[in-house]
């Protein structure tokens, strides 16, 4: 754990440079527009360690699977979001010597990530090796109202000297990944082009052939005075630099303001793209910082209007919950259903950019609750889109008439993950994908989607739990063998709670879609029975054989779900009688001996339990949190959370309290010691989910918005909206009332602390505890 950020409501802000943080800095000052994003690395040269990092969503490279003992039915690759061209450089020199931050005395150094405007802006005095001092200010940030467009301004002023001062701009696409399994390069350049005072580099990758063009338009400024510069052109192998030769006086600001556009054969033709660039830069430049920041600022500000959650009398929380909505803004938007979160988004190459079930498991309430309906649509699109390869997938391990298993790490469709125990084992994740159908439909009532898209995917789960699960001749109930559960401390379990409940689950779910869609959209219905060539009566009796008879265990004379068969073989010790110094035990214990012991890596039986919260008595949701969470580890960022909403649930608000603030401040006082990789923004979703899910006990009760909420004892009051069907919904919770303000235009029914209550038009609801409400 390393706290060494300020506390501030909207700002981030690091303050005195420490070279020991400069990699942790450059994950938690991330930038990013749901279509690119990066690392908060240095505009100008940093000669000490740094891990670069540039990325456009969806553009990947097939890296060939490195492991040691293939098995068949690994992938042959692992579908990568690659690091990509360095559109930020800035190289500067005083007079002849470079600008390096790691070779320089720095001075009062403050970097802001300013999360209401979504910009980052750094100060500092350098006072180089010839005893030059400059005073430096950058600011940049990356459009979401133009999500081609970046722009950077750098200003320098002269200190103690007048001389010159040399400015680089340039944009190199000659980078790697840092996780590149073959040390390859997986760029290679189609052209680059300067022209007008523009310079542009075109690169496809040497596979799949996806193509990113990049270009810049550097304007100066002495003062608020545009100066006229020339620039000698620097070409180089998958580079392009402009040098520009300013004469600076003592004390005169000069400034160069580097504007960017970035596009990729996503969304443009291949053909087309240089001249795009060009075109497009002309505009932005004459459009000038300003404007293009405020039209920035205003998309940030109805974001923000949107998914906002305000803490009173806790800066730090506050502070915490704001940086994950923001990382979560700036990861995924939903505009194109081709795109996804990845467990780092743009902040880290670590899990590969690809999709993992935190999508569906974790993700996907937030971008419901907080976003338009057809950004968590688009997340369901995006798996429905990938099914024909999910088919292919589960076909691969021997699977027949159309099974899905959607793979356990994707950035295509194809499964990228190669350790048997997760990739063929993992299968849970099955689970998830129908459960992400199930909180869409009951959130946003648009059952269209079940005749259009869900059934189709529904049908596909259903026969692949119907094929995994075998019939024991000695339980005389079906079984699910091995498979490892959420919890990956366990690997070739049998019978794992969760997924046997998961999976007969997805079966009696799919039968009940199965009769919706049937009594309000025949057509569609008779049209995709015909497609998916389903047997009504022989798969449908047996899927609902199956679901009612799944083998689950309890301990004897309790409530307590056995997480798998086994788990009360094990020495039944809890996670304090762990020594300190062997915590985390994934970085102190043999696999060997975490594998033989009871500790559990995240929720698991509890990860069930969550989703259904609704379905079991409070009573045996306790029950079964008090035997697993003295025995959970959490060494897994989506676990704490989980436990936190459960904790709130069953009233152990404090713990709950304790358990969220894991999650909610886990990467800016980087709890895990690993914050220089990159940020954990799927846990991120966790940490709405404590509050809205965890103390506010938000809930849909037979299809009414229920809220049963709590207040941690050191906050004054805390509000959130969501997004509820056609209600925007505001919710407000303090000490002794709670308002609720129905923001729409027709009257809206609710639960609130279990009884029901109308909230007209346009108006709010104020209960006050202990007295009538009005
Ligand atoms: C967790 C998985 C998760 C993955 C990516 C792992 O450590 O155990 O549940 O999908 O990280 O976040």
């Amino acid at each position: 754990m390393k706290q060494y950020l300020k506390v501030d409501p909207w700002c981030i802000i690091d303050e005195g440079f420490d070279v020991n943080n400069v990699k942790a800095s450059e994950s938690i000052f991330s930038l990013g527009n749901g279509k690119m994003g990066q690392r908060a690395n240095f505009e100008e040269q940093y000669s000490g360690f740094t891990l670069p990092g540039n990325y456009f969503a969806g553009i990947f490279y097939p890296d060939k699977t490195k492991v040691g003992w293939w098995k068949n039915g690994y992938p042959e690759y692992f579908g990568k979001m690659i690091n990509a061209v360095n559109w930020i450089g800035i190289d500067i020199f005083i007079e002849d010597e470079a600008l390096d931050i790691a070779k320089c005395k720095l001075s009062e150094f403050r970097r802001v990530l300013n999360m209401r405007e979504g910009s980052l802006s750094r100060s500092f005095y350098a006072e180089l090796n010839s005893g030059k001092i400059i005073y430096v200010h950058t600011k940049r940030f990356i459009s979401i109202s133009d999500t081609t467009v970046a722009v950077i301004s750098y200003e320098i002023t002269p200190i103690n000297f007048s001389g010159t001062i040399t400015f680089i701009p340039y944009i190199d696409g000659d980078v790697m990944n840092s996780d590149s399994n073959y040390n390859e390069k997986f760029w290679s350049e189609v052209e680059k082009v300067s022209h007008d005072g523009m310079s542009v580099l075109h690169l496809k990758t040497k596979k799949l052939d996806f193509h990113v063009c990049s270009g810049m338009k550097n304007s100066f400024y002495n003062g608020k005075k545009k100066l006229n510069t020339n620039a000698e052109l620097i070409s180089n192998e998958k580079y392009v630099g402009e040098k520009y030769i300013i004469n600076a006086r003592q004390d005169e600001q000069i400034s160069i303001v580097k504007y960017v556009t970035n596009i990729t054969s996503l969304d443009f033709e291949t053909g087309l793209m240089t001249k795009q660039v060009l075109n497009h830069l002309t505009k932005i430049e004459k459009d000038g910082f300003d404007q293009l920041f405020e039209e920035h600022k205003k998309a940030w500000e109805l974001k923000w209007e949107k998914s906002d959650i305000i803490i009173e009398g806790d800066d730090s929380a506050q502070q915490g919950i704001r940086f994950n909505i923001f990382q979560l803004n700036q990861t995924y938007t939903g505009d194109d259903a081709r795109l996804n979160i990845g467990p780092k988004g743009f902040t880290g190459e670590k899990y590969g950019g690809s999709t993992y079930w935190d999508t569906e498991a974790f993700c996907f309430p937030f971008y419901l609750n907080t976003a338009d309906q057809k950004v968590a649509r688009n997340l369901l699109i995006y798996r429905y889109n990938h099914l024909p390869k999910a088919i292919e997938n589960a076909t691969k391990l021997g699977f027949k008439n159309g099974a899905a298993l959607y793979p356990m790490v994707t950035i295509n469709g194809e499964e990228c993950h190669n350790e048997w125990e997760i990739t063929f084992e993992e299968i849970h994740r099955n689970g998830a994908m129908a459960y992400a159908i199930y909180n869409y439909i009951k959130h946003t009532a648009d059952d269209k989607y079940l005749a259009e898209f869900g059934l189709e995917v529904l049908i596909a789960l259903s026969r692949f739990w119907s094929q995994r699960a075998t019939f024991s001749d000695v339980k005389k109930k079906y079984v699910i063998l091995g498979v490892t559960g959420p919890n990956e401390y366990e690997n070739n379990v049998n019978n794992n709670w969760y997924t046997n409940f998961m999976a007969s689950w997805t079966l009696k779910f799919t039968l009940e879609v199965i009769e919706i869609v049937k009594a309000k959209y025949l057509n569609e219905y008779k049209k995709l029975i015909k497609k998916v060539n389903l047997n009504l009566s022989d798969e449908i009796s047996k899927w609902k054989e199956i679901s009612e008879n799944i083998f689950f265990q309890k301990i004897d004379g309790t409530n307590i779900f056995i997480q798998q068969e086994g788990y009360l073989d094990k020495e039944q010790i809890n996670v304090s009688d762990i020594p300190e110094n062997e915590r985390p035990i994934n970085q102190n214990w043999s696999w060997d001996r975490i594998l033989r012991s009871v500790f559990i890596k995240q929720a698991d039986v509890l990860q069930g339990m969550y989703f259904f919260i609704n379905d079991f008595p409070v009573d045996v949701i306790r029950e079964n949190y008090e035997f697993y969470e003295p025995k959970t580890v959490h060494e897994s960022s989506l676990s704490p959370c989980i436990h936190s909403v459960i904790a709130s649930h069953i009233g152990e608000l404090d713990r709950a309290y304790e358990l969220y603030l894991r999650t909610s401040r886990l990467d800016l006082d980087d709890y895990n010691n690993e914050v220089d990789e990159g940020l954990h923004i799927t846990s991120m979703a966790g940490t709405w989910l404590s509050i809205v899910e965890g103390f506010a006990r938000k809930r849909i009760i037979n299809g009414l918005l229920s809220f049963d909420p709590q207040i941690p004892l050191k906050w004054n009051s805390y509000s959130f909206k969501i997004q509820y069907r056609r209600h925007l919904m505001e919710i407000i919770v303090q000490k002794e009332d709670v308002k609720i303000w129905n923001h729409h235009e027709e009257p809206i029914e609710i639960l609130l602390f279990g009884s029901p209550f109308t909230i007209g038009a346009k108006s709010m609801l104020h209960y006050q505890k202990n007295k009538e409400h009005s």
